[in-house]
């Protein structure tokens, strides 16, 4: 198919400039878009008039399961180029398979495009919707002598089909006469037949080393309903025959796809050419273009493995923040701006390569850190008692919302005698560089006063139960000389009597190595190459079933992967005015990192939060 993914190292990986990623994907800044295969070929098509300028794109998701990180790429790469050219994007569902497609995925779709920021106004679409119209072209190659009813078993269709080397061979009904084949083919559709009895097929070139050429099946029999023609049809065209006919009657200037579908592309181009010679469709004809599809470590992208994640219950549904689909991101606190940010750093090519979770998860940083409100929270707490602070007394510490954003503006923090402060900003015996509390060392408590610290009590067990210290009331945030004194430290607090409990997830990574299921999973992703082949030879007679089906050759079980650490649940404290958070609200916890008040679980007064993102990789402090 394409180069062999690059190779990496384990425990050698250093995400932000990892040589394995093309030089976009290293943190370049965004500023105009940078040109890429696509937008020149728009820009050319453009220049010479080729669509009177028009530039149409269309986003065809097949409504069998929720949308993955992958088709967020798809969608900003339809929509955007749409957009920057003035043109329209349609949203399509590609709906020829009866058995497993449903309206619930077409509500999650469509609200999946629309969080992202695109809209398709009046123009959604089904591929069912031309069912009529794809019958008609269908008997127009009959009559043509382009198309034929074939009756040879899938065994024995095989049998003739050849190889990648050897040419394939006519049955006996290549031969058929026009008047027989419309007469069966009318049949197959009026229901005589039973599933897989007979399939129509185009009558192209048996000896094309394409494959895909080699007399493509165009519809097969399926007694079954679906969910938008319910039981007009026991006959369903399949998707390369659907895809591109579907494009022409839509007006599409740009069919941009995936690189699978390379080959298949002389097939699109073959079945409209001769529609379009024959009178029955206007030119300009629509032009398939195909790009890399997104391959991102550490998840995996492809419906087949999610489904089975959600089934077997190793994630808490479809919209479980680890999973990386749309829905999932969403509640994972992942922006669409974020998004696009991504995939204008990743840009688009011709072949494939693997971006590592850290690019997606540097742009998901970059765009919180620019917007989201900056609040305290304790993960871990232990308590700061200040012994030479007035016992009852409370006063408040202004603390800006946003650092770079003072029109944001600044809040209230209680502070008291009693505070929480992470465990971790205490050590008994502080490390060389260690530059928090210390028996003798002096931090300032943000937005606050400079403490002392005096030592610490612990339990039977050694356990610090709670922290001294002594403050100095000359040292208050804001006030003349504060600054006088310069402390290394700088820790964060909250009251403990003001503060909430709640409960927070800590989300990580979902699959613990980069590559799950590989035969290095820390290196090696799947076989490409492999893949592909098993996917040309599996075309003919499948039709769309078959990208589901012949997934990569799993060379380990890709379960055993899974991180078990990726989900841990904790009860935090979080300064008082996060009681309130309302759901879907984003903040950065400072000193942790982005965090999203949950869409469902999270009520006023009862707040819980989804962990988005740290605030830096710590597996990069090695
Ligand atoms: P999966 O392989 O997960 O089953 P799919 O390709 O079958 O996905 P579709 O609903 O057919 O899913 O995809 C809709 C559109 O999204 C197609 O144009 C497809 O090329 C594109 N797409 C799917 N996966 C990716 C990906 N990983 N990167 C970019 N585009 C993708
Ligand atoms: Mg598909």
């Amino acid at each position: 198919m394409t180069a062999a993914p690059p190779q990496n190292e384990p425990g050698r990986r250093k995400a932000a400039t990892d040589p394995r990623l093309p030089p976009r994907a290293q943190g370049a800044g965004v500023g105009a878009p940078a040109s890429n295969f696509l937008r020149a070929i728009i820009s050319e098509d453009n220049r010479s008039g080729k669509y009177g300028g028009n530039v149409v794109t269309r986003f065809p998701p097949e409504p069998n399961g929720y949308l993955h990180y992958g088709h967020a790429k798809s969608i900003i790469l339809n929509f955007g180029l749409a957009a920057e050219n003035g043109g329209r994007c349609n949203l399509r569902f590609d709906d020829t398979n009866p058995t497993k497609e449903d309206v619930e995925f077409e509500t999650s779709i469509a609200d999946a495009v629309r969080w992202l920021g695109f809209d398709w106004g009046s123009h959604r679409y089904h591929a069912s919707d031309y069912y009529d119209q794809l019958y008609v072209f269908a008997e127009w190659f009959i009559e043509h002598e382009l198309a034929y009813v074939e009756s040879s078993t899938p065994a024995e269709m095989r049998a003739l089909r050849g190889t990648l080397t050897e040419a394939g061979r006519p049955s006996a009904y290549r031969s058929r006469s026009v008047a027989e084949n419309l007469d069966l083919f009318r049949r197959m559709r009026a229901g005589e037949f039973p599933d897989g009895a007979h399939v129509l097929r185009l009558k192209i070139d048996l000896a094309s080393p394409n494959i895909n050429m080699r007399d493509p099946a165009i519809y097969r029999i399926r007694h079954a309903a679906h969910h938008r023609t319910g039981d007009k049809w026991c006959i369903y065209p399949l998707y390369d025959y659907t895809h591109c006919i579907s494009d022409a009657l839509e007006g599409i200037t740009h069919s941009i796809c995936t690189l699978e579908f390379q080959d298949h592309r002389p097939l699109y181009d073959w079945v409209l050419a001769r529609l379009a010679d024959g009178g029955q469709l206007p030119r300009p004809l629509p032009q398939q273009h195909e790009f890399a599809r997104l391959n991102l470590t550490h998840v995996l992208l492809s419906k087949r493995k999610l489904i089975q994640l959600v089934a077997q219950g190793h994630v808490d549904g479809w919209d479980d923040p680890r999973m990386p689909t749309l829905v999932g991101a969403r509640r994972r606190g992942f922006t669409p701006e974020g998004f696009k940010l991504f995939a204008e750093r990743i840009g688009v090519s011709k072949s494939d390569a693997w971006i590592d979770m850290s690019v997606l998860e540097d742009c998901m940083r970059e765009d919180l850190n620019a917007r989201a409100p900056r609040r305290m929270a304790v993960l871990d707490p232990v308590r700061l008692v200040i012994d030479n602070y007035p016992e009852g007394r409370t006063e408040e510490c202004l603390a800006p919302n946003h650092p770079q954003q003072p029109d944001l503006g600044r809040r209230a923090l209680p502070f008291a005698r009693e505070l929480w402060i992470e465990r971790d900003d205490y050590q008994e015996h502080a490390p060389k560089g260690y530059f928090r509390l210390a028996p003798g060392t002096e931090v300032r408590l943000r937005f606050a006063y400079i403490v002392r610290c005096t030592g610490a009590e612990k339990d039977a067990a050694g356990n610090v139960v709670a922290v001294h210290c002594t403050y100095d009331p000359a040292t208050r945030s804001g006030t003349p000389g504060a600054d006088a004194r310069k402390v290394k430290g700088n820790i964060h607090w909250l009251s403990a009597e003001h503060a909430v409990a709640a409960e927070v997830r800590l989300y990580d990574r979902l699959f613990a190595v980069p590559f799950p299921g590989a035969r290095n999973p820390a290196g090696t992703p799947v076989d490409d190459a492999a893949a592909a082949a098993v996917v040309a030879q599996a075309v003919v007679v499948a039709g769309d079933d078959v990208d589901d089906e012949v997934a990569e050759p799993v060379e380990r079980n890709w379960l055993s992967d899974l991180n078990p650490a990726s989900k841990s649940v904790i009860t935090a404290y979080v300064e008082p005015a996060l009681a309130t958070a309302g759901a879907g609200e984003q903040f950065q916890f400072e000193r942790h990192g982005y965090f999203v008040a949950d869409r469902e679980d999270s009520v006023p007064g009862k707040p819980a939060f989804n962990r988005t993102v740290t605030l830096r990789d710590s597996r990069m402090q090695r």
